[in-house]
């Protein structure tokens, strides 16, 4: 792949972790239960693809599909400031869009090829979150095959953006914790196998002690299997 782009996570041990920032070319998922920082990593990358290249940025705008009224401006507010950025103008190059439903998200999805041919200099897709509409729409046994191939089509055209405009894809996902969670491959939680096959980068994040956050990175195909700890604080994502 040429020209493929990094985004910092603000973090420089989870940075490290996925081998180098979040990339373009590649969809990234973060997996995790509730509160464990999907949503504040979504944030931070927000700002930090503003940031100029040399500073671990792409230089560019995103586009952030927010499905359940997680996007906080105030939050946005709080990482720009510690990156000593403007903060009218970071939240500018925030394309939000609030996806109601599932079919909703899909059109949105669906209109961002249009956004970027109309001149916007997208570089990075967030998705807060990918899988809740779907799992709240879709419930019971029979309606679990229809789910996985609406979901895998979501999927399918992220990655299609991400490879046809050099787009780094970044996609939450709630699961569920599991007693054994902690000690295997959770790849048998909910969602975990729907995204699966689709994900370049899947990062798992569990809370550890003293407000720290653990990210492993599993299933990945060319790098290691390992851990990095990094902090939630003011001013966004640090080691
Ligand atoms: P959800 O599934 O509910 O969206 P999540 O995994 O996305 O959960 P976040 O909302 O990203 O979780 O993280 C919430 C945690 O982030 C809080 O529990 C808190 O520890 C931390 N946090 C949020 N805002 C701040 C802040 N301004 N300063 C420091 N820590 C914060």
């Amino acid at each position: 792949r040429k020209d493929v782009g990094r985004i910092t996570c603000g973090s420089t041990a989870l940075d490290e972790l996925i081998g180098g920032g979040i990339e373009t070319q590649s969809l990234t998922e973060v997996f995790g239960e509730f509160g464990s920082g999907k949503s504040q990593i979504s944030h931070e990358l927000a700002v930090t693809v503003q940031l100029p290249e040399e500073k671990g940025g792409l230089d560019g705008e995103c586009v952030f599909i927010d499905t359940e009224n997680t996007f906080r401006p105030e939050r946005i507010e709080q990482i720009a400031t510690g990156f000593e950025l403007d903060v009218e103008e970071t939240l500018q190059k925030i394309h939000i869009a609030r996806a109601f439903n599932s079919s909703h998200q899909i059109l949105m999805a669906d209109k961002i090829n249009e956004l970027i041919q109309s001149g916007a200099n997208i570089k990075l897709v967030i998705v807060d979150s990918v899988t809740a509409h779907f799992r709240a729409e879709y419930v019971g046994r029979e309606t679990l095959a229809t789910r996985q191939q609406k979901l895998n089509q979501h999927l399918h055209t992220l990655q299609n953006i991400a490879n046809t405009y050099n787009v780094a894809v970044f996609v939450t996902n709630q699961v569920q914790a599991r007693p054994d969670a902690f000690f295997g491959s959770p790849t048998k939680a909910v969602g975990g196998h729907v995204l699966g096959h689709a994900a370049t980068y899947r990062i798992w994040l569990k809370k550890g002690l003293a407000g720290k956050r653990i990210a492993r990175l599993v299933d990945s195909p060319h790098l290691p299997e390992g851990e990095s700890v990094f902090k939630i604080v003011t001013e966004g994502i640090v080691d």
